[in-house]
Formats: C-alpha cells, structure tokens, sequence
C-alpha cells in the first residue's frame, strides 16, 4: 500500500531535496561539543555511514561557529547549523558556508537582526528551518490556547515574518514531548502552508521508551501523509536515531534502507533458541545494505509461510531449520549452523 503524501513546496539543503514528494529525509544531531572539530567530523562521517543524510550541529558560541568551514570541509552530507539567542552566530555560519539554519526567529529578537540572517541567507540561498518546541514558547504568548494552537500561531508569526522579508526557503518543524499535541499542531500547519515539514517528537527519551513514543508520534503524522525529513530524538548515540528513523519509514513502506527482519514472537511451540538465533541474525544485518526480506520463524505453524514469502528464510524445528530462498526449501540445517547458513545465502542475494 502507498500512502498519499501533503504536496509541499520543494527546497535543497546542499545536494538533498526536500519537499515536493521527495524520499523523506533522515536527520540526525550530533552530541559531540562543535568546538572539537575532529570528534564532530568523526562522528558525522559515521552517521553518513549507516544512512544519515543532513546532519545538524549546535552552535552555542562564535569558536562553535568558527569550526563550521572545517567540519563542512571534512564531511559529505548537508550541514544544518542549531541557532539561538545570538543573530551573530547565524550571520558567522552562513559566511562559513553551512547548508542551512535552524533558527526560532523568536529568541533572535529584533527584527533588524533577523532582516540580517534572511538578507544573508537568501544571498546564499540557505534554508531556514523554522524550529518551534512547545517549551520555547513565552509563558505570555496567547495563554487562552492550547498548547497546539499557541505553537502553530507562534510558527506561523515567524512564518510571516520571513515572508515579509520576500523570504521562502523555509522547513517548520513544531515538536512537543506530548504526542497528541505534536500531531494536532502538525496536522493543523500543514493546512496552512505548503512549506515542508521536519517532523519529530522532542525530547522523548531513551531508546527504550523514546523509540515507541517517537514512532507512535511520527508514524501517525507519516501515516497521514505529513512529514518531509525526520529526526528521532534520543537520549542515545545518535547513530540510534537514524537506524529507528529507517525503522519508521520502512514500516510505512516510504523507503528502502538494507534489511528488513521478520521474526516472531516465539510460543510454546519453538523448539529451538530462536531469541538467540533472531539476535544474531539482526546482528549481522546490520552489515547489509541491500533491501533484503529475512525471516526468522520458530515452528512449523506461520513458519514456513513467513519464510517462503521473504527473501531468505527459516522455520525452525526441533533442533534444525528448513532454509527458504525466494520462496524454495534448500536445504535442512541444525539448530548451530542455522545463522551461519542464512547469512551465507543473504550474501549470495
Ligand atoms: Fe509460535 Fe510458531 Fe508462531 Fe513462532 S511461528 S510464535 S513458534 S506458532
């Protein structure tokens, strides 16, 4: 099944599309000090590597911004620069080359200093992600609202003002921890404009519980066709938030990114170890990148049907395994040899 998507507007950040009906893009943050150039390099080269596709820094201060020209010099995927307080900092950034910005214009203050950030940002045509969190918002600002509504009314404000600046390279993203809020201020945005939209849940915890409540928030508004890039917000490595932004997106069939694995749940009908053998397998596909099926299935009962229907597969037995490829019984294997026998046929696919 394919899920119709919200016609937005197209941007570029560096060489990625957004927008427009492009593949949705998978963000990450780093959560090493910008300051230390090679540590954040470090880190942004290996998030390239398991499918980070624009990567985001903070810059707090103006040596954070300085090392902006040499981590950009040092790296192949879009560089998104996080902003706040300081107009400065986002004017030494743009000079240094980033890809695009991530600013609340309502902490940069006054609009002489956001007319300076657009002028710049337009002459070099760099985006401006207008990144709204419920917990930014002024106490002051429209309390009669909900929470939902005070942040759509707030992004819109920016919105405008960009506007009024003949400024139209702009992403909006409007995250709270809470989900119905998230997709209620998602879902009323996305009425409004058709500029695209970074979706995410802000803050939601660590993987264990933050992988649910992120997939719940941004598979919902996915789900409703919302959402141009994504980033799963963690309290972990971030190389864990691009595997779950892949997870989500795969499991809505919005794009490929190397394996998928069925396995299940087990029952009192397995008669082998098939929680070891399912780690193991996952394990091992994390080295692979082609979009491959693999299941991973504990008796006779679904087995062999799973596993017919996958790329490669097992059913297991007592003790042994029926190895499946593309739908064909190759071969019987015991219970120790089973994942070294799957991960051979995977490599011959
Ligand atoms: Fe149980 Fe078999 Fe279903 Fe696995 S596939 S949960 S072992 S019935």
């Amino acid at each position: 099944m394919t899920i119709p998507r919200r016609k937005s507007k197209v941007i570029h950040i560096g060489n990625v599309t957004i927008g427009g009906g492009a593949p949705i893009v998978v963000q990450s943050m780093t959560n090493t000090d910008t300051r230390n150039i090679e540590a954040t390099v470090h880190q942004i080269n290996e998030l390239k590597e398991v499918g980070c596709e624009i990567i985001r820094v903070a810059v707090p201060d103006m040596e954070a911004a300085n090392a902006i020209t040499r981590i950009k010099r040092n790296i192949h995927i879009p560089l998104v620069a996080d902003i706040h307080f300081d107009y400065r900092l986002a004017l030494a950034v743009i000079k240094a080359g980033v890809d695009a910005l991530r600013i609340n214009p309502g902490n940069i203050g006054e609009p002489e200093r956001i007319k300076a950030v657009v002028i710049a940002a337009k002459e070099r045509e760099i985006p401006i992600r207008i990144g709204l969190n419920a917990g930014s918002l002024a106490q002051d600002f429209h309390p009669e609202m909900s929470t939902a509504e005070r942040m759509v009314a707030a992004a819109m404000e920016e919105v405008r003002l960009l506007e009024s600046l003949d400024f139209d390279l702009i992403k909006i993203s409007l995250k709270a921890f809470d989900v119905p809020t998230t997709i209620t201020a998602y879902c009323d945005i996305a009425n409004r404009v058709d500029y695209p939209l970074h979706v995410g849940i802000t803050e939601s915890g660590t993987p264990r519980t933050g992988l649910i409540r992120s997939s719940v928030g941004i598979g919902t508004l996915l789900y409703l066709g919302i959402g141009d890039t994504i980033r799963v917000s963690l309290t972990a490595h971030p190389r864990e938030e691009v595997f779950a932004g892949y997870e989500i997106l795969k499991s809505l069939n919005l794009r490929e990114h190397g394996p998928v694995l069925v396995s299940c749940p087990t029952c009192g009908r397995t008669e082998v170890d098939l929680i070891s053998i399912a780690e193991a397998v996952e394990k091992e596909l994390i080295k692979i990148k082609k979009p491959v099926r693999v299941a991973v299935m504990g008796c006779a009962v679904n087995g062999p049907g799973e596993a017919r229907d996958a790329d490669i597969g097992i059913a297991c037995g007592k003790g042994k395994g029926i190895l499946f490829k593309k739908g064909e019984k190759i071969a019987i294997i015991p219970e120790a040899d089973l994942v070294n026998a799957l991960m051979k046929e995977i490599a011959k696919l």
